[in-house]
């Protein structure tokens, strides 16, 4: 028990942020040690082609165009985490579990997009027309690449100022967006809550930065401008994979794509190279999640709202993330709404055969799906059951959080 304490105070000080950045020095445990939580490496088969009349909602996400326009004028987007230091003050010691044996391979894995985003400002500068390419071949090859490093999938959608922080805006370079998407490990992703599915989420997201950079090398070899981001800093990544056809957004405000719902971890590429778009795709997602609804029913903290709202400009459902980011950070990145949601669990072509054979969504109310372990109490909560959850993690002391914060 006192061991037990004073590991977990030392891990408290070892993940501090500043200490974090600095740990790129250590050697990444063989692979073998990583088995548990590596990701998986290969290109999605195609999804289902034909949805059932009764599932079919809209392409990609209802949207109201008048009005993104009008919210993006009056109030445009800022990087969250980075105009509030408290989360990550107060988020990377409670992670410590996770963060500690990620961060090299992290750390490293951005100083690689960081490096070939420099190299394609210095070698190809200035915002000249990109050079001649036929665009069906430029894209075939980019998707080859991406294929053969081992991605699950890559979309291409329009750069749109309207999803981008403000803050990283003149960091763009042409008008296209690529979303590289790497399946996160399935046995590690059913554990959660814990570290081990935590740290499954940080090494995908160093293994997706990795072949990223790859692709992004790629264009940059044949003479385009590439910037590869690190995860969710620079612009709304759903909303370019949304409209880049690799799937819908669920209740839960994730990302599902159909071969694994939101067990995956998504980078961007921006490039001027001239690759042939995709285009936003009804997978029958939307009508799933109304008959489903079991990230909102697990939800500890009722941090999804039970229905979608128009939300600048996009009909969704508006996590709360003042509920929400206090639980991820102290109880092993929580993540309960992503373990419960069945198409995470078993793809979306058996949850879509299953409706349409009884009208059911599979597994819906079973303790397979839906009950988890959770790590404060150590006990199991079955479907119907939820932890009491104390006011102090509900809402730590000194809880700073602003929601479109303005450098
Ligand atoms: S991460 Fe946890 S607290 Fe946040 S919305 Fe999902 S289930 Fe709720
Ligand atoms: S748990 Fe159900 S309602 Fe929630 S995102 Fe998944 S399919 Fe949709």
């Amino acid at each position: 028990m006192i061991a037990g304490r004073l590991v977990n105070r030392v891990g408290m000080v070892v993940g501090q942020p500043r200490v974090i950045s600095r740990l790129a020095w250590l050697p990444s445990l063989p692979s073998y040690f990583r088995r548990d939580y590596a990701a998986h490496r290969g290109e999605w088969s195609a999804p289902r082609s034909r949805i059932p009349d009764a599932l079919k909602t809209v392409p990609g996400i209802w949207r109201d165009r008048e009005a993104e326009d009008e919210t993006f004028e009056r109030d445009p987007l800022y990087d969250f985490l980075g105009g509030n230091p408290w989360a990550m003050q107060f988020m990377t010691p409670h992670m410590w579990r996770a963060m500690v044996p990620a961060a090299p391979r992290l750390e490293r894995a951005r100083r690689m997009t960081v490096e070939v985003s420099s190299q394609s400002r210095s070698r190809n500068p200035g915002s000249g027309p990109p050079p001649a390419a036929d665009p069906s071949a430029i894209t075939a090859a980019v998707k080859a690449k991406a294929a053969e490093v081992g991605l699950s999938a890559l979309g291409i959608a329009p750069y749109d100022q309207r999803y981008e922080y403000m803050e990283y805006k003149a960091e763009q370079v042409g008008d296209r967006v690529i979303v590289c998407v790497l399946e996160q490990n399935y046995a590690a992703t059913q554990t959660i809550p814990s570290a081990r599915a935590e740290q499954a989420a940080l090494g995908g997201y160093a293994e997706a930065m990795q072949l990223a950079t790859l692709v992004g090398r790629e264009l940059l070899d044949r003479g385009f401008r590439v910037v590869v981001h690190e995860p969710e800093r620079h612009h709304l990544v759903i909303h370019y994979a949304v409209e880049a056809g690799l799937g819908q957004l669920g209740l839960n405000g994730q990302l599902l794509t159909p071969a694994a719902g939101s067990r995956c971890r998504l980078i961007t590429i921006n490039t001027n190279a001239p690759l042939v778009f995709d285009h936003p795709v009804d997978y029958g997602i939307h009508a799933i999640c109304d008959a489903c609804k079991a990230c909102i029913r697990r939800c500890p903290v009722n941090a999804i709202p039970g229905k979608r709202e128009w939300y600048r400009g996009v009909l969704k459902s508006k996590l709360d993330t003042k509920r929400c980011l206090p639980i991820v950070a102290q109880a092993d990145g929580c993540s309960i709404c992503m373990k419960v949601c069945p198409i995470q669990k078993y793809g979306l072509t058996p949850v879509i055969d299953e409706f349409e054979r009884s009208g059911k969504i599979l597994d819906r109310g079973t303790d397979e799906l839906e009950g988890y372990d959770w790590p404060l109490d150590g006990k199991h909560y079955s479907p119907g059951a939820h932890p009491e959850i104390p006011l102090e993690i509900r809402e730590p002391p000194g809880m700073v959080l602003e929601m479109n914060p303005k450098p």
